[in-house]
């Protein structure tokens, strides 16, 4: 039933089964699953939230949730097999023969013992290491995983690590037993770009040094197709393809596949509206009874497939497997052909990015006069300093630059995306802008309006024009409000409406996010991410501002629902008007949505411009080494990446001249004493690195 691989396999998973509940209705959380990882090949485990492939991957490791049980099927590792494994047997399996790293490093390592400790308790549980044999071979692991300065790093604790340091000790405590399997379960989902980019490197070159078998579980598709030589889809618990990752890529012979391959792929094509996959994936309990699971997703659905589950089919190679009763005669898009774009967008679309530019210091030099005509929020010079205390007892202060001499300029109708690594500062400008914080220097003017001249009460009015839509949509909505109250909010604080003039407002916001105004009456607990955050548009709408500003607001999403708000968002400024600061760190995103683009790094702005020449033509080396760092699913392997060096550094303790200089490929002795200054570019904008002059 399943694709065979040529090499010999490791791990052959068939008819798995995980249910919960007892008694003669039990809800099965996965149903029939069949997998086949080799030795030293990568298995790639796709799928929207819900689709069953983590609960898949804990059951393989024994670590399923209470309550969850393995109901069926077999799992069998080098010949043997584990289903009906004590849990003593099965621990003993998983941290020497079965490695596992988890999505949050930092909760995944226990924050009460050093780094080190957790490495040397790992060898000493699975292996008869002595503890000085064990903690020489934690410092030699550290290394391995590329953790600089690794034997003072073996005394740090999870907390004084950034994100993906502490993926690499998650890492090396994984292969401490040298497994032969590692199952990576979204280990690069919390990272940036270029980070992600090393710890896939470091995985790479790990499982090829080793000889492991990787099974590697992402929901982003450009990861899978950089890493894996096979791929799995999950959906609704189920698998409905199977194959080599390039040939399934290139040519799906399933609807879900093509629609997940369509929603990720299409994001750079500017001109058009994302492809969506309507609904949502159904919940364990109420998969229906006989029929697709996709059908009611579905856009090629049969009425017969919706009563009749469709079989697992073997296509004519052998190596492919399909869940799909149409698979032979639809002839599904890929990555090797354009995807269905969808219905077209309004033709003023069609020149999203041809006006001149609009962000960036100096534009008045650099781009000719700039004319206040239709600017809605203009940042000079902005500047923020936080202090911190540091040290055991915090009797250290120190001062954290977070933003250094910012300018942006963002017009009616117009998006400027703001796209950075985390410690860049875009979140602490989104928040300057609307005057949520203080700056430390700088001006930020709205509508022509100096905020920081402005009185408290004056400032409370203006706000009524500026609003902002975070990245959860699950902490951005108070949970013990109706959907209806929180939208009501501004409302009663900004508005004179009589209530049932602001029910008669709330359906009509509802309705303008595509949602049913019924659900005003439900509480955000029982909606979906995507559900949640076209509320959080509906609520930033109900004062009609002219500016949103949105910090990485489609992150938690998946693919699917992400399509939704970014065409709403898109729908929106072309129906209001309304100008966008965008800010995220996937690059292909912001350059579907945005006109304008600025870089930034460690609190400077790099590089600006035209969203479609910086994309296509990046001028400053940090940019180029994000665009490098981009993977979609027609990103094939990882030879000839060119891997951005290091993390970037703290804020605290920002490098002289150009903040870049210790990462960059070009660095020169001038970047160490002078810092930058921007110089136009061909094409539009500017870039401030010493190549240029
Ligand atoms: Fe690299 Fe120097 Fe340019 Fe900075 S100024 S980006 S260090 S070449």
């Amino acid at each position: 039933m399943t694709a065979t691989t040529t090499t010999r396999p490791l791990l052959e998973v068939s008819g798995l089964t995980v249910s919960v509940g007892s008694g003669r209705n039990p809800v099965h959380l996965v149903e029939q699953v069949d997998l086949t990882v080799a030795a030293g090949q990568t298995l790639g485990l796709v799928g929207e939230s819900g689709s069953g492939k983590s609960i898949t991957c804990l059951a393989l490791a024994g670590l399923l949730p209470q309550g969850a049980r393995v109901t069926g099927g077999s799992i069998r590792f080098a010949g043997e097999e584990l289903t009906g494994r004590s849990s003593a047997e099965l621990t003993r399996f998983r941290g020497s023969r079965i490695g596992m790293v988890f999505q949050e490093a930092l909760s995944s390592l226990n924050p009460a013992f050093t780094v080190g400790n957790q490495i040397v308790e790992s060898l000493r549980r699975h292996t008869p290491m002595t503890r000085r044999q064990a903690n020489e071979r934690a410092v030699e692991l550290l290394d391995l995983v590329r953790i600089p300065d690794p034997r003072q790093r073996a005394a740090s604790y999870p907390h004084e690590m950034s994100g993906g340091m502490a993926q690499r000790a998650l890492i090396a405590m994984a292969i401490a037993g040298e497994p032969e399997l590692l199952i990576a379960d979204e280990p690069t989902t919390a990272l940036d770009v270029t980070v992600q980019l090393q710890i896939l490197q470091l995985l790479g070159e790990l499982r090829d040094a080793l000889g492991m078998a990787l099974l590697l579980i992402s929901h982003d598709l450009g990861v899978i197709s950089t890493m894996a030589q096979q791929l799995s889809v999950m959906y609704a618990g189920q698998v409905v393809e199977s194959g080599p990752v390039g040939d399934v890529f290139a040519a799906p012979r399933h609807p879900y596949t093509s629609a997940l391959i369509a929603s990720s792929a299409d994001v750079a094509a500017k001109s058009r509206r994302l492809p969506v996959i309507p609904g949502q994936v159904p919940r364990p309990g109420s998969f229906p009874a006989a029929g697709c699971r996709f059908a009611n997703r579905c856009r090629h659905v049969l009425p017969q497939w919706e009563r009749q589950d469709p079989p697992w089919t073997v296509l004519a190679d052998g190596a492919r497997g399909t869940r799909c009763g149409r698979h032979a005669e639809l002839g599904l898009p890929g990555t090797g052909a354009v995807p269905d774009p969808g219905p077209p967008a309004d033709p003023a679309d069609a020149g999203r990015d041809a006006e001149p530019v609009s962000a960036g210091p100096g534009d008045a030099e650099l781009d000719g006069p700039l004319t206040d005509a239709g600017t809605v929020l203009r940042i000079r010079d902005l500047g923020k300093q936080f202090p911190v205390r540091r040290g055991v007892l915090g009797l250290r202060r120190v001062v954290v630059h977070a933003v250094d001499g910012v300018d942006l300029t963002v017009r009616r109708g117009r998006t400027l995306g703001l796209v950075g690594e985390s410690g860049s500062g875009k979140s602490t400008v989104g928040r300057l802008a609307l005057r949520l914080i203080e700056p430390t220097s700088g001006e930020v003017t709205f509508l022509g309006r100096d905020l920081a001249a402005m009185s408290r009460g004056q400032l409370r009015s203006h706000r009524i024009g500026m609003q902002m839509v975070f990245q959860d949509p699950y902490a951005s909505l108070d949970p013990s409000m109706t959907v209806g109250q929180s939208i009501a909010e501004p409302l009663v604080v900004h508005s004179r409406l009589t209530p049932a003039e602001r029910r008669s407002r709330i359906g009509r916001l509802l309705e303008r996010v595509g949602l049913d105004p019924s659900l005003a009456r439900r509480s955000p607990r029982s909606l979906s991410g995507g559900q949640r955050q076209r509320i959080s548009f509906a609520r930033a709408l109900a004062l009609e501002p002219q500016l949103i500003v949105c910090d990485e607001p489609v992150s938690a999403l998946d693919v699917s629902t992400r399509s939704q708000i970014v065409n709403l968002i898109q729908d929106i400024q072309e129906s209001e008007g309304i100008a966008f600061l965008f800010i995220a760190h996937d690059l292909a995103l912001v350059h579907h949505l945005s006109h304008e683009l600025a870089v930034m790094y460690l609190g400077r702005v790099v590089e600006s411009g035209p969203a479609s020449r910086v994309y296509a033509e990046p001028a400053h080396p940090y940019t180029k080494t994000l665009l490098a760092s981009m993977l979609t699913p027609a990103s094939h392997g990882l030879a000839g990446r060119t891997t951005p060096t290091g993390e970037i550094p703290s804020p605290i303790d920002p490098p002289s001249g150009c903040r870049f200089r210790t990462r960059c490929p070009s660095v020169m002795q001038i970047c160490a004493e002078v810092t930058p200054k921007p110089v136009p570019i061909p094409g539009g904008g500017w870039s401030a690195c010493h190549l240029h002059q």
